[in-house]
């Protein structure tokens, strides 16, 4: 009876400190230069993706005030390595975390040069509507002013609060929150390379706590059509860039190589070079989907605007970037091949 009242009193003071009641938050590792390492802490030469998932919790003993914090070691790379499959386990395994395993937000450790796709993937493929962030730094972990262990402690201060629910997938770097639609990584090597896009930042974080200025206003998360429950493999998106007296050849080769989708980043609104736009009449003829999108950093590609889409069965990328264009093709292929659906889902995410 003693022991029963002692468990008692203990329960009660560990709810009124707020220990038992913090929000379950998961980090999953992926690598990056959040856990990269560099011979000196001077030195720019380092390799991205070297130290676990629970080095990068150690350094940030602060978020342990804000949840019950907890992680998982996806893969451990730079991000330029990563690819479909990685994003089909990544995707799977945060729906398992959030819609079965109790979850209450999901942060993601990953490097900043592809951030912005795994975000839009993920924005398209997690069925629901608990936070889930991304973080990552320009900095290796070793380096001195490394910007990791603030990115990462303002990410599960997002992944923390009830107003970033519902949001969608979003980047926390440099005390900002982005949406994963229209976030962009601007520059190669400063600490403030992400922007938002025409739209701004989503919020920010400041005190550890989240401030949110605006909603993203394309669908997403259980708003999404597309699943990815029991798709193991992706439709083969490739991407074709312009410039001014383009070869031909890199299109032809996708067409060759039996690709199912073509993206160019076009020059202008998404403007072919002659010779590349003759193979990509002859590719979208024989069912290979073209995606019109822009090399230029800013602005819509625009829907039968210099080039006939109508006539040619195009697709125009609207607000998406061309590597966002990639993968929405691919999840729109795995839907539909009709030209005209596939704009619609251009329209809609
Ligand atoms: N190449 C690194 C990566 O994307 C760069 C970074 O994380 O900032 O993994």
């Amino acid at each position: 009876m003693k022991n029963l009242r002692g468990i008692l009193v203990l329960l009660a003071l560990l709810v009124s400190v707020n220990i038992v009641a913090k929000p379950k938050i998961r980090i999953i590792a992926t690598g990056g230069t959040i856990a990269g390492v560099s011979q000196s802490s001077t030195s720019s030469s380092y390799s991205a993706g070297q130290v676990g998932i629970q080095t990068l919790i150690d350094a940030v003993p602060q978020m342990l005030y804000l949840a019950d914090v907890s992680g998982e070691q996806l893969v451990n790379i730079g991000s330029q390595d990563m690819n479909n499959e990685v994003w089909l386990k990544l995707a799977k395994r945060i729906n398992q975390l959030l819609n079965e395993e109790g979850y209450d937000g999901v942060v993601v450790t990953h490097g900043t040069d592809t951030m912005e796709e795994t975000a839009y993937f993920l924005n398209l493929t997690v069925k629901s509507d608990k936070p889930v962030i991304l973080a990552g730094s320009m900095r290796p972990s070793t380096a001195i002013s490394a910007d990791g262990p603030a990115n990462l402690y303002n990410a599960v201060a997002a992944a923390v609060s009830p107003a970033v629910r519902g949001l969608g997938v979003l980047c926390c770097m440099n005390n900002q929150l982005l949406d994963a639609k229209t976030v962009i990584k601007t520059h190669t090597i400063d600490c403030d390379t992400f922007e938002g896009g025409p739209s701004g930042i989503i919020g920010y974080i400041y005190n550890g706590e989240a401030h949110i200025l605006q909603t993203p206003n394309n669908a997403h998360t259980l708003k999404s059509e597309f699943d990815i429950t029991n798709v193991e493999k992706l439709p083969n998106v490739g991407i074709v860039y312009g410039y001014a007296n383009a070869s031909p050849l890199p299109m032809q080769a996708f067409v060759d190589a039996k690709f199912d989708g073509i993206v160019l980043a076009g020059v202008g609104d998404g403007n072919f070079y002659k010779d590349v736009f003759d193979v990509a009449v002859k590719a979208q003829q024989k069912g290979i989907q073209i995606v019109r999108s822009s090399r230029c950093p800013t602005g819509p590609t625009c829907l039968n605007s210099e080039v006939d889409d109508a006539k040619y069965h195009f697709v125009a990328s609207l607000e998406l970037n061309p590597q966002k264009a990639r993968v929405l093709l691919m999840l729109a292929l795995t839907k539909t091949h009709d030209w005209n659906q596939i704009q619609e889902l251009f329209k809609k995410y």
